[in-house]
């Protein structure tokens, strides 16, 4: 934010002289994960650097109205990222401005404040997150490699060589930023894949995440294809998950991690995994944020076999079939986020949730280590996750621990996202006529 001690020494028109950087891409994320941007030319930077570049919010998602002053995004200089595929530009994160106070309802800047209410208990948030997309072609209606038909493709070795120039492009481009990348595969889907780059800091990999879908749509498009990341664009295949690998650190000591050889996790990572199950279905707003979200979680099987999605409130060891798996003892993984989940907002609302079952020392009742795609009926009183956006949403505005720890934001999303709502229930569908014509 402006004035963090972290940033301020660092000059970007400097930088921008020494390597080369013809253009500053200033970029925000609004509630609905699109990202905005104004490009600054390298000799207007030391201003917008200082001051940041205006924008009129309510064009965007944002909580605003046309009479609301200007907004100003303050690039973050720590965000710094050069553009693999076009090195005279770069790309910075942005903080929201205005009338000389943070937006606080801004994504970016809810993440900071979840990030320093987690400091003050000594803690810091570390995440990976699993960006699941698909290549299709340009207009989006077709998997983009023909021939990729296999009813088990996961993992397909053939398919994933087929696409191997856009996929090393993207790979080759996170060796260069230094995010540490270390495997790419072919995913569950026709036409899906996955990249993994090592977890980090949560903003730090919030900034990578928002970039990365940047990048991905950017290189796929220079590639002649479309890099969707739509959690379900195809009835019959797995969609996009956005599985999220969460840990919590005292300084170097992993603060989540068994403490003795009998147990699970820390008894903090326990009560953290019982705030998310305890506002689940409220998350889900955040996490499943799209009308379409809710076609990948409590689908029907897919051609694959299974769809990988959660559709019940439950935790597990290192067992896929659940919302929350502890794969290791040291990390635990949420299932439940999409594609469309919003790269900043997605860390911001879990570790609300996670605090919040910290505070009130939250069971998060027992472990279950049966299959719950073909076992789940036989456990009873397991919270179903909501079934579509509008349930959510309620489920959202009921829920307090995450209205108390994110007080600006919920209201505002809230607002935007049931308008959303009404906009998609406006729209007559061909399945309406089709079984209501002639009732
Ligand atoms: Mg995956």
């Amino acid at each position: 934010m402006l004035g963090d001690e972290r940033t301020m020494s660092i000059d970007l028109a400097e930088i921008a002289a020494k390597s080369g950087i013809k253009y500053f891409l200033i970029s925000y994320t609004d509630l609905f994960g699109t990202q905005r941007a104004k490009l600054v030319p390298a000799a207007a930077i030391a201003g917008m650097q200082k001051s940041g570049a205006g924008f009129a919010g309510f064009a965007t998602w944002l909580d605003m109205t046309p009479a609301d002053p200007d907004l100003f995004a303050v690039p973050d200089p720590a965000s710094l990222t050069i553009l693999p595929w076009k090195p005279s530009v770069g790309w910075l994160a942005a903080d929201l401005w205005m009338d000389g106070k943070p937006v606080a309802h801004a994504p970016r800047t809810v993440l900071k404040t979840q990030l320093a209410a987690a400091a003050e208990l000594g803690l810091t948030l570390k995440t990976g997150v699993e960006c699941e997309f698909f290549l299709t072609t340009p207009d989006g209606t077709l998997v983009s490699d023909s021939a990729d038909t296999q009813v088990k493709p996961c993992y397909d070795q053939q398919a994933l060589m087929r696409r191997y120039d856009v996929i090393t492009e993207i790979c080759d481009a996170m060796q260069t930023l230094g995010w540490r990348p270390y495997q790419n595969d072919h995913e569950d889907a026709n036409g899906q894949f996955e990249m993994n780059w090592l977890y980090d800091e949560a903003l730090i990999t919030a900034d990578r995440h928002a970039f990365f879908k940047y990048m991905a749509k950017s290189i796929a498009e220079k590639h002649g294809l479309r890099a969707t990341f739509m959690p379900k664009p195809f009835a019959n295949l797995t969609g996009n998950g956005c599985h999220i690998h969460i840990s919590l650190w005292r300084g170097d000591t992993n603060a989540v991690a068994a403490t003795q050889a009998s147990d699970f996790l820390s008894q903090l990572g326990l009560n953290f995994i019982g705030g998310l199950i305890h506002s689940a279905d409220a998350l889900a707003a955040l996490l499943n944020p799209t009308v379409n979200s809710y076609k990948r979680i409590n689908a029907p099987r897919t051609v694959s076999g299974a769809t990988w999605a959660p559709n019940t409130v439950t935790w597990t060891g290192n067992n896929r079939t659940h919302m929350i798996r502890v794969p290791e003892g040291d990390r635990f993984e949420l299932r439940l986020p999409d594609g469309a989940a919003n790269p900043y907002l997605m860390p911001a609302a879990i570790l609300a949730a996670g605090l919040d079952g910290i505070a009130e020392a939250r069971d998060p009742g027992p472990r279950l280590d049966i299959n719950m795609y073909t076992e789940g009926h036989t456990v009873e009183g397991a919270k179903k996750l909501p079934l579509n956006l509008l349930d959510s949403l309620r489920a959202l505005d009921a829920c307090a621990p995450l209205r108390a720890r994110m007080p600006e934001l919920v209201p505002a999303y809230l607002k935007l996202k049931l308008a959303e709502w009404n906009s998609y229930t406006a729209h007559l569908t061909q399945w309406e006529r089709d079984t209501t014509l002639d009732c």
